[in-house]
């Protein structure tokens, strides 16, 4: 049977993501230092993998409803009503969702009519051009400089908004840059997206994660901007909950209720004892996502001064766990710097490549890794550099 005529053309037509390409030939390979998987190097904290286990014990082994729990809605709305200053309704505006990977999916298809346009900035998450590639949407990728600290300059938004744009995506932190947005920018972005009538999608996952002291600020909580963006956030990052698969969208009811139509068809509810386990996140994890927020703070500014001192250009990210060198002085193209450093040195680290064309020339290194495996990882990689 000719199996590729059988797949779906927008299927056929994706990429395998260049995450996992590279971390197959990782596989199996013994002395290897990752900074490649954006996942935290943490435990979920011991109080929250208790709150699942409890719930286990207690026989919570059901379907929950299609939204999530309502006590779980009540927690997300009191938290994003704290952290992100905007305020939505636990019964009809918060949709718990199988990580915001599930919720970036629910919105698109519940957004996008083929052919309509979503504009994002890139360097950006692998997920995002495929995810509007299986809604039918088309991908207009908005380029970021590091001469910019890879942050999304409204100029260079405007010029890429056609009367197609239906929705722009955000990622602020950014995942691979650590790009974060100041309040200009994100002044300006509103004010296009409202001139424009765009609805945003915002992926603000690692918005805990921000440094120096630095408060995160949401789009959703800007004048004029509440009714017409979609805020994702999840457990992943902030909590070290990747396991659970856990997320949530919030937004005016009537998108809620069309990436709601998506989600009971598609994936019912969320797991259950998950859901339980976010609660006790929510209600008494913030000391532990402190103690871990500042962990990655001292790791961050130790990689930022190696990078730097081994010769690798790197700004200084204002958050996420991602720092982005700069590496075309070494005259290496970004995956041949990445193959040859884990050949000859067993540091394995993302190439810029991955994460969209613009991101050519620079590195991933992910520094959710104990401080001791950075340390030898920075001198290895000074070996490497020095060897070109
Ligand atoms: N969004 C961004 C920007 C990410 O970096 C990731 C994971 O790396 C996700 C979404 C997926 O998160 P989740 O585990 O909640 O599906």
């Amino acid at each position: 049977m000719d199996y590729q005529a059988k797949i779906a053309r927008n299927v056929a037509a994706i990429p395998r993501s260049g995450i996992r390409d590279f971390f197959e030939l990782v596989q199996g390979r013994e002395g290897i230092i990752s900074l490649g998987v954006g996942e935290p190097d943490f435990t979920t904290p011991w109080h929250i993998r208790e709150a699942a286990i409890y719930s286990l014990e207690k026989g919570q082994t059901t379907y929950t409803s299609n939204l999530g729990l309502l006590s779980l809605r009540k927690s997300i709305s009191r938290y994003v009503s704290s952290f992100f200053e905007v305020d939505y309704d636990p019964a009809r505006e918060v949709l718990v969702t199988v990580g915001v990977s599930e919720a970036i999916d629910l919105a698109l298809r519940a957004l996008l009519n083929p052919g309509d346009e979503v504009v994002f900035h890139e360097p950006c998450y692998v997920s995002y051009s495929p995810s509007i590639a299986l809604a039918h949407g088309k991908s207009v990728a908005v380029e970021t400089h590091k001469a910019d600290a890879f942050s999304l300059k409204p100029e260079a938004l405007a010029a890429a908004i056609t009367p197609r744009t239906r929705v722009l995506m955000l990622n602020f932190p950014t995942n691979p840059t650590g790009a974060v947005a100041s309040l200009a920018d994100l002044e300006g972005i509103a004010r296009l997206a409202i001139q424009h009538d765009l609805i945003v999608l915002t992926d603000e996952i690692y918005s805990e994660l921000r440094y120096d002291g630095e408060k995160h600020i949401s789009i959703a909580s800007l004048p004029g901007m509440r009714e017409r963006t979609i805020l994702l956030h999840g457990f992943s990052k902030a909590f070290a909950m990747t396991g659970f698969r856990l997320g949530y969208a919030c937004a005016p009811q009537p998108i809620i209720e069309a990436m709601m139509k998506i989600h009971q068809y598609a994936m019912l509810c969320a797991p259950i004892m998950s859901q339980n386990a976010a609660i006790e996140a929510l209600e008494h994890g913030a000391p532990s996502m402190r103690a871990m927020r500042d962990s990655y703070h001292q790791r961050r500014d130790f990689l930022v001064k190696r990078l730097n001192e081994i010769g690798l250009d790197c700004h200084t990210p204002g958050g996420a766990f991602y720092v982005f060198p700069d590496i075309r002085k070494t005259g290496r193209g970004s995956k041949e710097f990445a193959l040859g450093l884990l050949d000859a040195e067993g540091v394995a680290a993302v190439p810029g490549s991955a994460f969209g064309p613009s991101g050519e020339g620079f590195l991933r290194c992910c520094y959710a890794t104990a401080l001791t495996d950075l340390r030898t990882a920075m001198e290895r990689m000074e070996r490497y550099v020095g060897s070109l």
